[in-house]
């Protein structure tokens, strides 16, 4: 359970951001969570609302943007996305030229995109 020192971790940020900024509630907090990230953000979630109770952010909408998982060719350069499945067993081809070589160019991130006060 993974989730709930991130959580944590958001809060805090979240917390420390609104007292950096005299702010008196937190609104929004924006996540960015990449689909390779064995992350749920059902958890998050489930785990924001019981540990932010009391606090200034205890109302706080959570929004996660999802990233895909998308590989770049290095042999042409094409980007391209796949579907965790298909990262996780076969090969992964570039659709354009077939070749094997590439990197990960999203998919692996999580972070806190924006964090909205007032
Ligand atoms: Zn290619």
């Amino acid at each position: 359970m993974h989730e709930l020192p991130l959580t944590q971790n958001i809060l805090d940020t979240a917390l420390a951001y609104a007292e950096r900024t005299n702010s008196t509630k937190v609104v929004t907090i924006v996540l960015r969570l990449g689909a390779l990230r064995d992350i749920q953000k059902e958890w998050i979630e489930h785990y924001f609302r019981y540990i932010s109770r009391g606090t200034i952010a205890a109302d706080a909408e959570i929004l996660v943007i999802c990233d895909p998982i998308v590989c770049r060719c290095a042999d042409c350069e094409k980007d391209f996305e796949i579907d965790r499945a298909s990262y996780a067993g076969e090969e992964i081809v570039c659709p354009v030229c077939s070749s094997q070589n590439y990197t990960l160019v999203s998919g692996t991130k999580f972070q806190i995109e924006g964090i909205e006060v007032i």
